[in-house]
């Protein structure tokens, strides 16, 4: 529940309004009810009547011993589980989310999506992922990346309603432009997304740089093709003014030639830096990471530094992505497949 329809249930239950301001910012610090003894009894056992709590459980955690990622498998009502990530930056903690059960999008290179999507994270699974975490690390989390297993503009209505709630300031109080979700590119939810007035940072996951190429490794360029993408991202830094930055996972014979940076470069320029608009443009280079089922190889590392340079000479910022917790296998959908795996033997 959003702030005002708290109070509005609390007036409803002939409670005064504060009640509703006493309760807020303790649900989203990861207290139940029952535990918020100022409320009184009686409103306690009104609460409890009326609505659950649960926040998601930690089924699994493991700590890299490299650089402090810690990564999260959480049981969540039902049972599903999902993976949280939470990075450690010198900026501060930045948490990776997951938007749904699995992933119905079929990336090839992807192992969130190998069995299908379960079902959709609702508001409070989204919201209690970052609270969970917050609560066992004991540290403030600041900034918020929807990268984890699921595609988010498929749970469109959840994702939007969960970013009213984060960025509350009664609330985790995150601000929107610490806040980026990332898509494998629904275009018709671009364009609605760029009419709601978020802030937030959209990641685009390119990964090639033609419908050829795409369509190979992403099924969901058959529906929307490179061009109609780009456009998409083009009205989408229009109306927000706010940049959009590209990720392109590098698979060794696959999209990491010189010859496709090339092309890469050219069908960036093209839509995104035409006469009237000039959007900085930013590759996050990703080389692939290996998952059994998929047979796909990462690039080597001349392979990707000529990628980069290419991009460069081009006028396009790339940066190659550090890889964070790798001692705890902490790229999604790894953690959960492995975990299915052993629930069923
Ligand atoms: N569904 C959203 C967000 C989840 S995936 C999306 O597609 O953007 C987050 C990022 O990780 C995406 O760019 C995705 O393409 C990438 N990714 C998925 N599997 C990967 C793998 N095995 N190696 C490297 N990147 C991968």
């Amino acid at each position: 529940m959003l702030p005002a329809e708290l109070e509005e249930w609390m007036l409803s239950e002939g409670e005064p309004k504060y009640r509703a301001k006493q309760l807020f910012p303790r649900l989203h610090r990861g207290e139940s009810p029952s535990e918020i003894s100022n409320l009184g009894k009686r409103l306690q056992e009104k609460l409890a009547a009326a609505f659950t709590y649960h926040l998601p459980a930690v089924e699994q955690k493991l700590v890299s011993a490299l650089d402090g990622t810690v990564k999260y498998l959480f049981a969540l009502e039902d049972g599903n589980c999902v993976e949280t990530v939470v990075m450690r930056y010198e900026h501060g903690n930045t948490v990776c989310i997951s938007s749904q059960v699995g992933c119905r999008m079929g990336c090839k290179f992807c192992a969130s999506t190998i069995g299908g999507r379960v079902r959709d994270l609702t508001p409070g699974e989204l919201l209690g992922q970052v609270i969970a975490a917050q609560k066992d690390l004991g540290e403030r989390i600041s900034n918020i990346v929807m990268m984890g297993i699921g595609e988010p503009l498929d749970n469109y209505d959840n994702v939007l309603r969960f970013l009213h709630l984060v960025t509350c300031e009664e609330g985790l109080n995150i601000g929107a432009r610490h806040i980026s979700l990332s898509t494998c590119g629904l275009v018709d939810r671009i364009l609605r997304l760029s009419e709601e007035e978020l802030a937030i940072t959209l990641s685009v996951s390119l990964h090639a740089p033609d419908d050829e190429t795409r369509s190979a490794i992403m099924p969901i360029n058959n529906r929307w093709g490179v061009d109609a993408l780009l456009d998409a991202c083009r009205v989408y830094f229009e109306r927000t003014g706010r940049r959009i930055s590209f990720e392109y996972t590098l698979i060794a014979g696959r999209n990491d030639s010189e010859a496709n940076a090339e092309r890469l470069a050219k069908v960036l320029n093209r839509h995104l830096r035409t006469r009237e608009q000039t959007m900085p443009i930013h590759v996050n280079l990703i080389p692939v990471n290996e998952v059994d089922e998929t047979g796909f190889q990462r690039s080597g590392r001349a392979a990707v530094a000529a990628f980069a340079r290419v991009l460069e000479s081009r006028g396009i910022r790339a940066t190659v992505r550090r890889k964070l917790g790798s001692d705890i296998n902490a790229s999604c959908g790894q953690l959960r497949r492995t975990h299915l795996a052993k629930k069923e033997n």
